[in-house]
């Protein structure tokens, strides 16, 4: 009989989640950030879960493109980091994918081609990732009509650096360059909202918002969780309990012996580890939960298994399962524990983990 640990994705809250991106996204329309295996969750049920509401995803490379037809799901696909190769770009002509084009280079690209894709323009309005500057975008806009290029142009695309931060005037200032660079253009698109863009009061969205982590349930602001912004946990990650035990007072708990018990105490051993994808870096105290009462874990994360306190949970037996994120505690706080962002946990859980939807 297989492990038993399991990651639970429940596909209601994620349309829930899309559902309350396009309340907040008032006008702009919302292409569904489904990048990196749908953050962990699954790229194909996770596109089709959206097929019937989502006009548009948006990915990072065309493999994840590719994965998304192979679905049989016919929506654009917006490539976030552009092609890699000019050969992609007949491959995305053929595909009805829109990658946004960063760089010099990719127009050159472009240039070389028969046929043309539905592209977009990266702008770098301060991020400096990717993207042509805002003050070289006339020059990047005439060499695009000497090619030709401008009736494939679908438009604008930039990316916020501080949107998780209520406090920082970087957003608003990169909506008033991305706005000032893109003006002379009008009747082109444009695209700059993640997720925390849809949090910021007042904050524009323009034609396409580009949520992601918000519709896994995971919070895209920092100091708060995903259900305090109103979103529900989409991964619910799951494992049994293998072993229970009491040790006593001054002996410690796995390697390092990193953990020593205070007193006597009731513990388990719950199997899944870092070779899970479960953190690391996620110490004593870290919340989980076994019958939805909340227990911490004690001592190091191992690769295949973890410890945790049963002091809260008295009755727990060998084989219960124990919830490591999900309803009762959420991936925000998990990951706030190991000093990450649940970005990082969600698109961490390996292949080992079978993903189980309903
Ligand atoms: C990943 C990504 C998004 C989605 O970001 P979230 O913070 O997960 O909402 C949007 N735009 C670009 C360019 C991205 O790379």
């Amino acid at each position: 009989m297989p492990r038993s640990t399991t990651a639970h994705i429940d596909l209601d809250a994620l349309r829930t989640n899309y559902r309350k991106a396009c309340e907040r996204a008032g006008n702009a329309r919302v292409m569904a950030v489904v990048k990196a295996d749908g953050y962990g969750h699954g790229i194909a049920r996770i596109a089709s879960a959206l097929a019937d509401i989502a006009p548009k995803y948006a990915v990072a490379c065309i493999e994840e493109a590719f994965a998304i037809r192979a679905a049989g799901h016919p929506q654009p696909v917006v490539l976030l980091q552009g092609v890699h190769a000019a050969d992609d770009l007949a491959d995305c002509v053929k595909n009805q994918f829109e990658p946004v084009l960063h760089g010099g280079h990719q127009l050159q690209w472009l240039g070389q081609g028969n046929h043309l894709p539905d592209f977009w323009l990266k702008v770098n309005t301060g991020m400096n990732r990717l993207g042509f500057r805002s003050d070289d975008l006339p020059s990047v806009m005439a060499r695009l009509e000497k090619m030709n290029a401008f009736p494939w142009l679908q438009g604008f695309v930039s990316h916020f650096a501080c949107a998780d931060d209520a406090g920082s005037t970087m957003t608003s200032a990169q909506t008033a360059t991305f706005e000032a660079a893109t003006s002379p253009w009008p009747s082109l698109m444009k695209s700059v909202g993640n997720s925390a863009a849809h949090f910021i009061p007042g904050q524009p969205l323009f034609d396409w918002s580009r949520p992601g982590i918000m519709l896994y349930g995971g919070s895209p602001i920092v100091g708060k969780t995903g259900p305090e912004l109103g979103l529900e946990p989409v991964m619910t990650l799951e494992a049994p309990l293998i072993t229970t035990r009491t040790v006593r007072a001054g002996e410690s708990v796995g390697y390092g012996a990193a953990w020593v018990a205070e007193r006597d105490t009731r513990m388990g051993m719950v199997a899944i580890g870092y070779g899970d994808g479960y953190p690391r870096h996620a110490g004593t105290d870290t919340p989980a939960a076994i019958g939805g009462r909340r227990i911490r874990l004690i001592g190091r994360v191992s690769m295949d298994m973890l410890a945790v306190d049963l002091s809260n949970a008295p009755e727990a037996r060998e084989g219960d399962m124990v919830e490591l994120w999900g309803r009762t505690v959420g991936v925000d706080e998990v990951a706030s524990c190991a000093g990450t962002i649940s970005y990082e946990l969600l698109t961490g859980i390996t292949s080992r983990v079978p993903r189980i939807c309903g």
